[in-house]
Order: structure tokens, then sequence, then C-alpha cells
């Protein structure tokens, strides 16, 4: 079959591999789409804390068996561990992710486990039901912060990831706010915003919530300053270079009875909800694809992806 191969960083080639074979748990999943994550691009030219060389790279997937479609919950979990016994399986040391530790997406043919498996609705075409696993991650950062119906969540970065989030917002009858300081990528998110309702920030407002789907640490001093007493701060994007945090931003945590807290992946049953998103709000999910593009087109994708300007390609396999 044909598989994109990191075969080290910054090397990245297409290669005739064998079709990979199942073990009892596994059923061999045909591949239809397979979008790209700002994660596989960095995998593609720094390498990642999960990443086991050589490797298939791709984890947001939407394929077919025996005709039927599914989308794949990327994580394999130990089961056994106090996280994956109190529902926290992202959590587990032994956590094993398609396109981390065993071969991804970009590729003809992927193995997965068969409980990692959602059935999608024929409704729901591949290119938007791929995006599935990062609308899931989300919705785990909003049940982190515990957004429930009315709040206000403010939303740092405008791609997709951010955009996705407003959605999963939207769909728990709160209020989502999008803050993205480049001009560019705001524009580019304009027909998304008026379709979806999602509103423009102004700047005197305060919020019962503030997730940063960017990672610049300015998106947690803002945060912590727009956020409502008793509110809540959630670090959904890890933080690039290397910052410190002052004691007066902490005091803001302590005085005004703040909460921060971390959301990192998601949960399998958070895929089934995400799911349900997606088919709701096909049209406008639609805006999000950047193209749809082969196989051969994903090492220049993935530097595009990096530039941070761009919404998603999506991998088709018959195209
Ligand atoms: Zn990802
Ligand atoms: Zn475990």
């Amino acid at each position: 079959m044909k598989a994109l191969v990191l075969e080290d960083i910054n090397r990245l080639k297409i290669k005739e591999i064998p079709v990979p074979q199942v073990n009892e748990d596994q059923v061999l999943l045909k591949v239809f789409t397979c979008s790209l994550c700002r994660t596989d691009a960095k995998m593609y030219q720094q390498g990642q804390r999960d990443l086991v060389l050589p490797r298939v790279l791709g984890h947001e997937i939407c394929g077919r068996i025996d005709g039927d479609k599914f989308i794949v919950w990327p994580g394999n979990s130990c089961k056994n561990c106090e996280m994956c016994q109190t529902g926290q399986e992202n959590l587990c040391d032994e956590m094993q992710v398609l396109g981390f530790h065993c071969d991804g997406g970009l590729a003809e043919y992927v193995c997965v486990s068969k409980e990692c498996l959602f059935p999608v609705p024929e409704s729901l075409p591949e290119n938007i039901a791929c995006m599935a696993e990062l609308l899931a991650c989300g919705i785990n950062a909003l049940e982190m912060a515990n957004v429930f119906k009315g709040q206000s969540v403010l939303i740092y970065g405008g791609g997709a990831a951010g955009l996705l989030m407003a959605l999963a917002a939207l769909s728990r009858d709160a209020k989502p706010y999008i803050l993205e300081i480049n001009p560019d990528k705001l524009k580019k998110s304009k027909a998304f915003r008026r379709e979806t309702g999602i509103e423009d920030v102004s700047n005197d407002m305060q919020f019962d919530v503030a997730i940063n789907a960017a990672s610049s640490i300015e998106t947690l001093t803002d945060g912590i300053s727009r956020v409502k007493k008793g509110g809540t701060f959630c670090i959904y994007s890890g933080f690039t270079g290397d910052s410190s945090v002052s004691s007066k931003l902490l005091n803001e945590i302590h005085y005004r009875q703040l909460t921060l807290i971390g959301a990192y992946g998601c949960k399998s049953n958070q895929m089934k909800e995400a799911l349900d998103i997606l088919d709701k709000y096909q049209s406008q999910v639609r805006l999000l694809i950047e193209e749809i593009i082969n196989l051969e087109q994903v090492p220049e994708a993935l530097e595009r992806v990096l530039s941070g300007h761009v919404f998603k390609y999506v991998v088709e396999f018959n195209k």
C-alpha cells in the first residue's frame, strides 16, 4: 500500500509498504480521509515527546470497513491503571496513539482497535468527519473548564482548533467569543463566524471562562485579566518558548478565586459528541477546509500548516 512515512525529522517519504497485519483486537480500516494537524507539522520539523520513528503520521482519520463509515479515536489506553479506571484514559501512562507511537492514517490502510471506532452517519462526508478528533479535544477543554449553558467563553486563537471549540460551546448553549490578533486570520474566519453567530470581543468584556487555542503566553496573562471573579482559565494549547509567570499574576488567581486548569487530548466518548456537532454544522465546518489534497502534497502542506495561517488540509485517498 501507499503510505507517507516520516523516516526521521525533516525526512518524509511516500513509500510502498506492506498492508499492516491486525491482531485479534484490531480491524483494518481503509482510509478515506485524514486531516493534517499542527502536531503533524511539528513532528515533521522537530519531533515530539510521544513520537516513535519511523512512523506513518496522521491521527485525524475517517475510513470504511465493509462499506461502513467510521472515525477513529486515535488513542489506545491500558484500561487498568487509575486514570483509565476513573474515565481519564487520555492521561494513561501506557497510552499508544495512532500516528505517534504506532502507524497512523496517512496511508491507504490503518490498524485500529475495534473499540476505537465510531460509526459516522451516511449524511456526514468523510472530509468533514475526519475533523472529529480535533473537535473532541475542544470538547474536552470545555468539559475540563466546566462550561455550561449561558456562560460566556473567550477563546484565544481563530484557527480551526479555536473555531471548532467555539462550535462545541455553541452546541452546549454557551456564548463563545473568538480573539484572534492576526487580521488575516480574522478575515479568513469571517464567513464562519458570521454563519455561526460567533461574536467579536470588545475591550471591556469579562468572561466566565477563557481558553487558549493559541500558544503564546500572553493568552494566559491577558486571559486571567479577562475572566470574571470566580471564573476559569483553561490551558488547552501548550505554551511555546521559555517564559516565567509573575507572582502578580498568580495573586490574581488567589484574590479573585479563579480556577486554572489544563486540558490535553480527548477521551473516546467525546468523539461521539464531536460527530453529532459536525453533522449539525456541516455547511459551516466545510468553511474550515483549506484544501483537499493528495498524499504527495502533504510535505508542502505541512510547511504551510506551521506558518499558522491556514485552516485544515484534508488528505483524500481517492483523489
Ligand atoms: Zn492533532
Ligand atoms: Zn491506563
